[in-house]
């Protein structure tokens, strides 16, 4: 049997799949995908669904007629959620999608938010999350050095090294060795000369939708091109929407929260945050990364006022992130969703209506914000849906306002601190 892991973004497939090898399974990274799976993807669907679904059936269409050999069975990886969205339907979709191409031997596997992800053992949860956390460093890190990079070619070959290592670490060693390895692994990154400094450059938050906003293809490479522009882009993290199905599993916001899972959610919490917080601290040191604030209790509270915390899913989380972000941590925040996506499109209709207004009463520090506001009445705020194609010339063209806006803040922000 093989477990095929769809791509989370550069990185994060490749690290789960490490993961459920190192507790015996057989398991294989799908690559990023591009014009490729969105035509296979295309070819299966009625162009309706979300683009998410799209890529990952012409992830797993492309890996069954290129690279597999029809022997054994083939488990496609594919978490689920309840909730006010479609996302439940990915794997109901799939087993479909298998059936009509008459691939008998292609199935998939769903763990569910509703229960943190369980399922797969206590093992394979600490490695699966070692293995987010890691991730999401790796990506702030890369962003970081583009934008910082003397020499991106150099830097690029040095970030790929030590990808590799933690890959084949995280896969094979114990707890212990892997800490090592990624302490080996900061103090490369930290060696990657540059020409300017972090705290220096203008940052822009990605927030939204958890799988557009992480992929490359889907983000039409937002983040390099950003790069180009000397903007510094904080995704945020995958562990924020990890820490946020367990945030729902506590509080009841679930359909079904049964007593184990909360005292699971419960214990699990304990073993994980420093963990993670030990990870983000060890890289924090290179220089490229800032540690993300993923308290998700902080940013429910935030959007509260806007969003009722029971309508679950990433709606209150893209509107508490922007809410908690902007000014005090970046000087923009650009919000990705799929086409059509409902989460997405009900945060924009309120952030773009409320966010000037709504910020003043959350600030963390009213008193940057009111002084940023008095230059900057309308705050750098964007929101994009992308449907696979390149972005239209509308977009194209608030993309650049938006950036002009970024910069003025950043140099506004820079002045008062
Ligand atoms: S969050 Fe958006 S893109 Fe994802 S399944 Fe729900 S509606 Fe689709």
């Amino acid at each position: 049997m093989t477990v095929l892991v769809p791509s989370m973004g550069e990185f994060g497939g490749r690290l789960l799949a490490a993961s459920l090898r190192h507790v015996g399974v057989q398991a294989v990274a799908l690559p990023p995908p591009a014009e490729v799976e969105l035509a296979l993807g295309r070819g299966e669907v009625s162009c309706k669904e979300c683009l998410p679904l799209v890529l990952t059936v012409g992830s797993m269409l492309r890996y069954v007629r290129e690279q597999w050999d029809g022997n054994g069975i083939l488990i496609d990886f594919m978490p689920e959620t309840s909730g006010p969205c479609r996302f439940g339907q990915y794997n109901v979709m799939m087993r479909e999608v298998a059936a009509r191409q008459g691939l008998r031997n292609v199935t998939t596997i769903s763990l569910t938010s509703e229960n943190g992800y369980a399922g797969f053992g206590a093992k394979f949860a600490l490695r699966a999350w070692l293995a987010v956390v890691i991730s999401d460093v790796m990506d702030d890190i890369r962003s970081a050095m583009m934008v910082l990079a003397a020499d991106l070619p150099a830097a690029t070959l040095i970030f790929e090294t030590q990808l590799v290592r933690m890959e084949r670490s995280v896969e094979t060693d114990s707890l212990l060795k892997l800490r090592r390895v990624l302490h080996a692994a900061a103090r490369e990154l930290a060696g990657i000369r540059r020409k300017s400094e972090l705290k220096d450059a203008p940052k822009v938050a990605l927030v939204g939708e958890i799988y557009v906003r992480r992929d490359g293809f889907s983000r039409q490479h937002l983040v390099e091109r950003l790069s180009l522009e000397g903007v510094f882009v904080r995704t945020a993290p995958v562990a924020e929407w990890i820490h946020y199905c367990d945030y729902i599993v506590q509080k009841r916001l679930v359909a079904k929260s049964a007593p184990m899972d909360r005292l699971r959610g419960r214990l699990s919490g304990w073993v994980k945050d420093p963990f993670e917080t030990a990870i983000q601290g060890i890289f924090a040191e290179t220089g490229l990364f800032i540690p993300h604030d993923t308290r998700v209790e902080r940013m429910v509270q935030a959007a509260s006022g806007l969003v009722s915390p029971r309508l679950t899913g990433e709606t209150v989380l893209t509107i508490g992130a922007t809410l908690t972000e902007l000014v005090e941590s970046v000087d923009g925040v650009l919000a990705i969703g799929p086409f059509g996506c409902m989460p997405a499109r009900i945060s924009e209709a309120i952030l773009v209506k409320k966010l000037e207004k709504h910020k003043l009463v959350v600030a963390g520090d009213r008193n940057l914000v009111r002084k940023v506001m008095k230059s900057h009445p309308a705050l750098p705020f964007l929101s994009i849906e992308t449907d696979g194609n390149v972005f239209p010339q509308l977009v194209e063209s608030r993309l650049e306002a938006f950036l002009m806006q970024v910069r003025r803040v950043h140099r506004t922000l820079r002045s008062i601190r």
